[in-house]
Parts: C-alpha cells; sequence; structure tokens
C-alpha cells in the first residue's frame, strides 16, 4: 500500500464528507491488511491453474468454484473481526456478536463465503441480521477477507486470459459481472469485475447485461456534484453502470473505492426506476 492511496483517501475525505466514515474505515483496514503477515499464507494449488480449458465465451473459472483458498480468508475474516471490533465503532457490538457467533460456530465464516461467492442473497440478509449487522457490512468483510487469495489466483492466471477477443459483459477470469466502468484517456469503456477486480475493454454503445446495441434504449446522466461520473443506463433491461470519465477526473481512486463512495449515484439510479446491476 503505498501512502499516495491515503493521501488520496484523506482528499476524498475532504470532499465527500458524507462518506466520511465509509472511508475512514476503509482506510483504517487499508493500513490494517498492509501490516498483517498473513497467519496462512495464500496458496493457489498448482494444478488447478494448469487445467485450465480455455473455451470461447467461457471464463476460466465460474464464481461457485473459484480455487481460492477459503482457510486462509477464513482467518483473514477473523482477524478483521478482532481488529474493527476493538476499536470504538457504531456497529461494535453487532461484530462482537459476529465474534462471538464464529466462536461457537467453526463454519459460520465458511457459510458466509460461500453464499457470498454464489450471490445468495437470502442467505446474506439472514446471518446478517442473525447478529444484527448490516448485510453491506457484511458482505464488504467478506470480500475483503477474499481479496488476498483473489489477488494470488489473478496473477496466477492472468496470461490465460484471452484479453484481446473477449468482448463479454461478464469478467473472463470468474464470470461474475461488473460493478463499475471507466473510461480511459481515448475514451475507451473498461468494466471492473465487482468480484476480483479484473478490468477488460467492452464497447461502449452495448449494455454489458443484455448485451443490446440499440442506441436509442441506451442513455447515461451524469452527477451534478462531480464531473467526470455518470451512469449509463440501459431501457431494455433496467440495469445500469457507475462510470468515471479518465478524460475528466484527476488522480481517480481505485475503483473498488469509488464504488462505495458513490451510493447517491446508485440512489439517483434506482429513483428512476433502474435495478441495482448484480439483482
Ligand atoms: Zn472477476
Ligand atoms: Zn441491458
Amino acid at each position: 500500500m503505498s501512502n499516495e492511496l491515503l493521501e488520496q483517501i484523506d482528499r476524498l475525505t475532504q470532499r465527500r464528507p458524507v462518506y466520511k466514515e465509509a472511508l475512514s474505515v476503509y482506510r483504517d483496514l487499508m493500513i490494517f491488511l498492509n501490516e498483517i503477515e498473513p497467519e496462512i499464507p495464500y496458496i493457489m494449488k498448482d494444478e488447478l491453474v494448469h487445467d485450465i480449458k480455455v473455451k470461447e465465451g467461457f471464463p476460466l473459472f465460474s464464481k461457485e468454484d473459484l480455487p481460492l483458498d477459503l482457510k486462509a480468508a477464513s482467518s483473514l475474516f477473523h482477524q478483521l473481526l478482532e481488529h474493527l471490533s476493538s476499536e470504538e465503532r457504531k456497529d461494535r457490538e453487532a461484530l462482537e456478536k459476529v465474534l462471538n457467533r464464529v466462536q461457537t460456530d467453526s463454519h459460520w465464516i465458511e457459510s458466509v463465503i460461500t453464499a457470498f461467492l454464489s450471490s445468495d442473497e437470502a442467505i446474506i440478509v439472514n446471518m446478517a441480521e442473525e447478529v444484527s449487522l448490516a448485510p453491506m457490512v457484511l458482505k464488504f468483510l467478506t470480500h475483503m477477507a477474499l481479496r488476498p487469495s483473489l489477488d494470488t489466483l489473478k496473477e496466477s492466471v492472468i496470461e490465460r486470459i484471452q484479453k484481446d477477443s473477449w468482448n463479454y459483459g461478464y469478467c473472463p477470469l470468474c464470470g461474475s459481472s461488473p460493478d463499475m466502468a471507466y473510461l480511459d484517456e481515448q475514451g475507451k469503456r473498461f468494466l471492473h469485475c465487482a468480484l476480483c477486480g479484473y478490468e477488460w475493454y467492452y464497447p461502449r454503445l452495448r449494455c454489458p447485461f443484455c448485451e443490446n446495441n440499440e442506441s436509442k434504449e441506451l442513455g447515461c446522466f451524469v452527477s451534478e456534484e462531480e464531473e467526470g461520473f455518470r451512469v449509463d443506463f440501459c431501457k431494455k433491461c433496467n440495469r445500469y453502470i457507475k462510470t468515471l470519465d479518465m478524460r475528466v477526473i484527476d488522480s481517480p481512486a481505485p475503483l473498488e473505492l469509488e464504488n462505495l463512495i458513490t451510493l447517491h449515484l446508485d440512489m439517483l439510479a434506482h429513483e428512476q426506476g433502474f435495478k441495482d446491476p448484480h439483482s
């Protein structure tokens, strides 16, 4: 982690005070993740990587059977819980409840991770309610705990990805839908995977969710608060994606962070009747 990221988070906190709390948790976790030595090193089983069969239009893995190090992720989840519940936070009590739950049920964390990876919203909501934690926080922690394993996986398979011939709306590595998009310096659009963070090129005039390319059914609205932020939507499937225009924004934050601090854009999209991209 670079100091640059921390400085950027501080700048963002000044610019978007509404997200102060989310930004401070993110900042704190970035420092924590950078400082801890993994209790269990993140292991990538070689035979699984060698076994990948590259087939046209198929991602390397499906989300449910990504060869991730779940033991390492569970252990990191536990460390994150201990760290966060030792701090002054509004949801400290809930986090302590999670810790207790985890101590009495050793499979709890793995069940959350499995539900998260299979996008089983109902189970996640249930498990979150059980411990009085916001489902969003539970998902965020799960994602954070999986990150080192996802990064290890990404590094080991990145060369296998068919970069140039991939023009689908789902991630070539894990098959997940994108959570954000950006336009690069040349105005080319790239999608950012909601799970593994891989980025790939995708035509601007096509909906990533239903592949609709009728220009009269595609549109966008812009953020009035900040230049360079917009929401692209599709009237055919009613889905939307938040997009950052890198030609306008200077020093953008990592997209996973931008996603967390652009919830006002999600709200605008919902108000206009567009569905969450992952529903
Ligand atoms: Zn992915
Ligand atoms: Zn669509």
